[in-house]
């Protein structure tokens, strides 16, 4: 869309604000709005300053200043706000003009642009599955203070004196148990339908919407996989409209990875392929799942990479709390057609050359998802270039159920970090490959680590509640 057209759809959509957004390291995004009567073609040319020294892991208070450009094609109208407000994605400069190379949408152009340089297609596609909860309110407050840790066993039998509150629980879904059943057990067909129609509003291709495995209210909403870029916005666009629609039903909805101790978490699987023009290049028919050595190299790369990978893409000490066998989460590192217990999964069913793909179910929701796209990129590319063959590497392929394989099997297969701090210390050793094309700078890394590790210590330094149950009563 041209500069031309985003003025021409503020006059005829009446709005009334322009709402400049950008997305942080952490991957959240923050927001200024114009009165749409001051935006012209200037405002475009010029963008809208910032306080960066004001936005965690940005820069210091003594070259605080920092611009938003827009992008024009990434507009759309805020379904949200009493007064009609577009909003418009930005990229992060310096006042001098430089794309600021800590700005993480910035991070995810420069891969695009490297892959166009890597020799390896022209395109390179993504579709996350982000699942989340929706809880309600209330039943949030008061799951803080018992649920959530009321669990009597490492493998997380619920107590079965919780106390629930309302009327009839005879719909109530147990643990594990709320994959796609009808109404009324699953309550919330309505709020789905609801944020999925903002959503295609908003320019997304719904694909289907369901109630996910968990017990309280899971939910899993499909968008259609698009460009790294394109997507992670879509990403973003997500997660704000999942977010604002629970908040008008008067319910609260959550992407951290393990809200509920002893029932699946949530995670955001990565779908991912490459393509030249209008050619599939990870489709082989006569490869393993169908897939080509091209993209049995890129697997390569992304579980050769995936220790340092997986701090960026469960950069949070929650995360690992997901990655626990018995869940749906992977723990181990290994691929495999259909399996869900391997980290890399390659979906079979209704596959078609064009939808040939690799899933890394490993990534989260806490990921910040232009960072997280852009080193899956970066490590696939790795793998391609190097010739990375995870069969001979011992990643696969294995199609069973890993969590039921004997503890002989298992020590052969190396897994996913057990920690943050892990994961860090594995980016710090590993991150060569992020450097390529400057795609990642050394002092992102630096200044990333130093962050995370801020907020491993904050969580480690604090009392947990569990600590009660094993020595209170010391
Ligand atoms: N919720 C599971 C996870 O944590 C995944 C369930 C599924 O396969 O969709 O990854
Ligand atoms: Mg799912
Ligand atoms: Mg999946």
């Amino acid at each position: 869309m041209s500069v031309k057209n985003v003025l021409d759809l503020i006059k005829e959509k009446g709005i009334e604000w322009v709402d400049f957004r950008f997305v942080d390291l952490l991957g959240k995004a923050h927001h200024i709005s114009l009165p749409a009567c001051e935006v012209e073609e200037e405002t475009f040319e010029n963008g809208v300053a910032f306080d960066g020294s004001s936005i965690q892991g940005f820069r210091g208070i003594e070259e605080s200043d920092m611009v938003m450009m827009p992008d024009t094609e990434s507009v759309y109208v805020d379904p949200f706000t009493a007064h009609p407000t577009l909003i418009v994605m930005c990229n992060i400069h310096t006042p001098d003009g430089e794309r600021y190379e800590r700005d993480p949408r910035s991070i995810a152009h420069k891969a695009e642009e490297f892959l166009q340089t890597a020799g390896v297609g022209t395109t390179a596609f993504f579709a996350p599955e982000s699942e989340f909860f929706i809880f309600d309110d209330v039943r949030y407050e008061s799951s803080m203070n018992t649920s959530f840790y009321s669990v009597d066993s490492e493998e997380g039998a619920w107590n079965t004196s919780r106390k629930e509150e309302g009327g009839n629980l005879g719909f109530k879904i147990g643990v594990k148990g709320g994959y796609v059943p009808v109404q009324p057990v699953d309550s919330q067909q309505d709020i789905r339908s609801e944020m999925c129609k903002l959503l295609q509003e908003a320019g997304l291709r719904i694909e289907r919407h369901h109630h996910e495995v968990a017990t309280a209210g899971q939910a899993e909403i499909n968008f259609r996989f698009d460009t790294l870029t394109k997507t992670a916005d879509n990403l973003m666009k997500y997660k704000y409209i999942v977010h604002n629609t629970a908040r008008q039903y008067g319910k609260v909805a959550t992407f951290m990875p393990k809200p509920l101790f002893g029932d699946n978490g949530s995670g955001m699987h990565v779908h991912q392929s490459i393509f030249d023009g209008d050619t599939p290049l990870f489709f082989d028919k006569n490869g393993y799942a169908n897939l080509s050595e091209m993209a049995m190299h890129y697997i390569g790369g992304i579980l050769y990479h995936a220790p340092a990978l997986i701090a960026l893409t469960n950069p949070s000490t929650n995360s690992f709390k997901r990655l626990v066998p018995g869940y749906e989460a992977p723990v181990n590192l290994v691929f495999s057609k259909g399996n869900r217990s391997a980290a890399v999964r390659i979906p079979v069913a209704a596959v078609t050359p064009k939808g040939c793909r690799i899933e890394f179910r490993t990534p989260d929701s806490t990921a910040n998802p232009y960072l997280a796209f852009a080193a899956m990129l970066m490590a696939g590319l790795d793998g391609i270039k190097k010739k990375i063959d995870p069969r001979e590497l011992g990643y696969g392929p294995l199609d069973k159920n890993i969590y039921e394989l004997s503890d002989a099997d298992k020590s052969e297969i190396r897994s996913v970090p057990g920690t943050l701090e892990e994961a860090l210390d594995a980016l710090e050793a590993d991150h060569e490959f992020l450097l390529q094309g400057e795609v990642f700078t050394k002092d992102f890394i630096a200044n990333y680590v130093d962050i995370k590790r801020g907020e491993a210590k904050a969580v480690a330094i604090r009392i947990h509640p569990h600590e009660y149950s094993l020595y209170f009563g010391c």
